[in-house]
Parts: structure tokens; C-alpha cells; sequence
């Protein structure tokens, strides 16, 4: 089966539109880290590196981790390094769950977890991200009732894809109590750990009390470095929840990407100079979309953190974000994701669409512009 992404970029292809659906940087990463894996490469860094990955990678890692968030990992046993945070998750699932065992996520959310729950033979139990203002909030009372005996996991991605919304918190201690009180294992997402707007900082469950010792925290250098195709990922926790998803990974792919590897060990070193312009150039992209789109009479929720935020087919007059997708595609020239493709209830995702702000001003410029006028337009071809 085609995912909906795939449908969408070969629609972009075929129409030539501007594609703000696919949610991957169209500018490199920074010249030192370029550098560093082509030296990298000359140096002979070039056969199967530890299947828990280069001991230089793991010492930063854990340095990146002190440094960030306070917290310490030992980098022999409490960290694994994978091929991208996407094996991390498909790796740490299979390990933590048997069969007709329960994953807690926040829906919408990221389409390969549910691929990856699958695989561990886990059944999904979602907790939905309601519109509130200009936010997306959860219940706490629906994430109470989500717990049943089989429940083992709770998957959070913070910062989130597709809504942008980071989790506050006051919302992480509520995630961390239902953690606490029934024993379960937090796997997190935090890939968009430094991509995070106007003064709003991550925090990583992980920090609260009790949670070190339950919590798997993901990361990777894609979206921090603006290098996704380098698949550098990595997990910190407690060697239990470590040691478990080595023993799945090491049949998956055992492990690559060596200088890629000693590359990302050298940008962790000192992430900031760079992320820190690199966010603050997100943050002025995502405000030129808000901005023209606001501009437009297009209803939108700003996201704290991420390259994504969701806007409402409504405002475009239509009810279905998948059938507006394909005719913003033929006749604005511009592709969007629907946001069913991160929905397991079809009608909660109905009305979202979720743009990507992670591309060229040029190519955020014209595609507001074509936006604009397609949704001016309407009106008179309503009446016509
Ligand atoms: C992009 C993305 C990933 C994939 O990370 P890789 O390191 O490229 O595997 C994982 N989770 C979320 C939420 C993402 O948006």
C-alpha cells in the first residue's frame, strides 16, 4: 500500500507544484559536519562501526544530554546509537512489548509508530490532541481511561509532528504520574529537541522524577543538523531498556552510517551556534506562513517547535482535507499533507491539513501567494 506521502510527492511531481507536504529541509547542513564525514571517509572510517555505536558518538552524546537537560548516561550502557530515531522507535517497540501488549500515543501522530506497534505485535491506544484555541490539548481523564492491565508503553513525541505543539510541563508531570502510578515504560520522540520558537524550551520527560529510570529518549541529528538522509539516531535510558532494544537492532540492521557517525560526535560537541540560527530562521519561516495565510483569512495554530503546522480546510471551504489536498495540488499548484495520514478517527483529521515551513522563503512567498488566491477566488466559483 501506498502511503499517503507518497501519493502526495508523486502528485507534486506530476502537477509540479510546490510541495509543502513532505517534511525534509531543502538546505544543507552545516559545512563543518560536511566536512567532518568527508574526512571521515578519507580517514577509513568506512567498516561496520560497534552495534551500539562509535564510543566518540556515545561520549557526546552523553555530554549533549548533561549539558541540555542535566541528566546523566553512561555511554557504554546507556546509550545505543541507531540507524535515525525511526529504527530507534521500530527497535525499542519489538523489545518492549509481547504480544496484545498496549502503546499509549498521542493522536495524531507520527504514521511509523503505528507500523512499529504493529510489528512488536502491540495493540494502539490512542489519546486524542483536542483543538483548544490555539493549542492541542489532551484530557488527562482520557489518558487515565487509556490504561488497562495490557498497557506497557507510553510513545510521546515532543515537540510534536504534525501539530507543532510542545508538551508544557504541567502536561508532562500528568504523563509522568500515569507512568509512575501504573508502571509503565515512556518511549520519547524529541527529534525536534532544538527546533522549538518564541522562548517555549523543550523538556524532556526524562527530567521529572521517577522517569530516568522508565524512559527510552530518542533523538537524532536529521532535523537538528538538516541532515535527514544521514539516518544518525540515537536512544538514553536506563541499560535495561537499553541492552532490550539492542537485542532487537542488532538483527535489523546492526548498524551503519560509520562516518556519518564521527561526523554528528563532532557537531553535538557544540550544537548550539548552529541550531540556535537555524531555529531562529525556522521561527521567521513559520511566521511567513502564519503571517500570509492569516493574511488570507485561513484559519491556522501556530506551533511552538517542529516544521509543521496545521491549517483548516475550512477556511478553503472544504469539509475533507484529503480531496481539498488533491485540488490545491491540480489547481493552486501547491501539494499539502492531510492530516488523516497521522489519524487513526478519519473524521478527527478531516477538517487539518499539515503544511511543511522547513523550505525556501522564495517557495513559502509563492506558495501563499498561490494559497491566497485560490482561497480569494472561491466565492464567485461558488456562485457561478
Ligand atoms: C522526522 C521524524 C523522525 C525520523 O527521524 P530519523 O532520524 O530520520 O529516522 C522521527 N520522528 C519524528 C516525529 C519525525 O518527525
Amino acid at each position: 500500500m501506498k502511503s499517503v506521502f507518497a501519493v502526495m510527492t508523486a502528485l507534486a511531481r506530476r502537477t509540479g507544484a510546490l510541495n509543502l507536504g513532505q517534511g525534509f529541509p531543502d538546505s544543507d547542513g552545516p559545512d563543518f559536519l560536511l566536512d567532518a564525514a568527508r574526512r571521515a571517509i578519507g580517514e577509513g572510517l568506512n567498516q561496520y562501526p560497534p552495534v551500539n555505536g562509535l564510543p566518540r558518538l556515545r561520549q557526546a552524546i552523553s555530554e549533549q544530554r548533561e549539558a541540555e537537560y542535566g541528566l546523566r548516561y553512561d555511554p557504554d550502557s546507556e546509550i545505543v546509537v541507531t540507524m535515525g530515531a525511526t529504527e530507534a522507535v521500530a527497535a525499542a517497540l519489538p523489545a518492549l512489548c509481547d504480544t496484545g501488549d498496549e502503546v499509549i500515543v498521542f493522536e495524531p501522530y507520527y504514521d511509523a509508530y503505528g507500523a512499529a506497534i504493529s510489528l512488536a505485535g502491540g495493540v494502539r491506544r490512542t489519546v486524542l490532541l483536542q483543538r483548544d484555541g490555539d493549542r492541542f490539548v489532551f484530557d488527562p481523564d482520557e489518558l487515565r481511561g487509556a490504561v488497562t492491565s495490557r498497557t506497557r508503553v507510553i510513545l510521546l513525541n515532543s515537540p510534536h509532528n504534525p501539530t507543532g505543539k510542545v508538551f508544557g510541563l504541567r502536561e508532562l508531570e500528568q504523563i509522568a504520574e500515569v507512568c509512575r502510578e501504573h508502571d509503565l515504560i515512556a518511549v520519547t520522540d524529541e527529534v525536534y529537541e532544538y527546533l522549538t520558537y518564541d522562548g517555549v524550551r523543550h523538556i524532556t520527560l526524562a527530567s521529572l522524577p521517577g522517569m530516568r529510570e522508565r524512559t527510552l529518549a530518542i533523538s537524532s541529528a536529521g532535523k537538528t543538523f538538516n541532515v535527514t538522509g544521514w539516518k544518525v539516531g540515537w536512544a538514553c535510558g536506563p541499560a535495561r531498556l537499553v541492552d532490550a532494544l539492542v537485542s532487537v537492532k542488532q538483527y535489523l540492521t546492526f548498524a551503519g552510517g560509520g562516518p556519518f557517525q564521527a561526523a554528528v560526535a563532532e557537531g553535538l560537541r557544540n550544537p548550539r551556534p548552529w541550531v540556535d540560527t537555524l531555529r531562529d530562521d525556522l521561527q521567521g519561516r513559520r511566521d511567513t506562513l502564519l503571517t500570509g495565510l492569516a493574511a488570507a483569512g485561513i484559519r491556522t495554530w501556530t506551533p511552538e517547535g517542529t516544521y509543521f503546522l496545521q491549517a483548516d480546510a475550512a477556511s478553503f471551504g472544504h469539509h475533507d482535507g484529503e480531496e481539498l489536498c488533491h485540488v490545491l495540488a491540480e489547481r493552486a499548484g501547491v501539494v499539502l499533507l492531510p492530516s488523516t495520514a497521522f489519524y487513526d478517527d478519519e473524521e478527527a483529521g478531516r477538517p487539518l491539513l499539515r503544511l511543511a515551513f522547513c523550505k525556501r522563503r522564495q517557495t513559502l512567498d509563492t506558495a501563499v501567494e498561490r494559497l491566497t488566491a485560490f482561497a480569494l477566488a472561491r466565492p464567485q466559483e461558488t456562485q457561478a
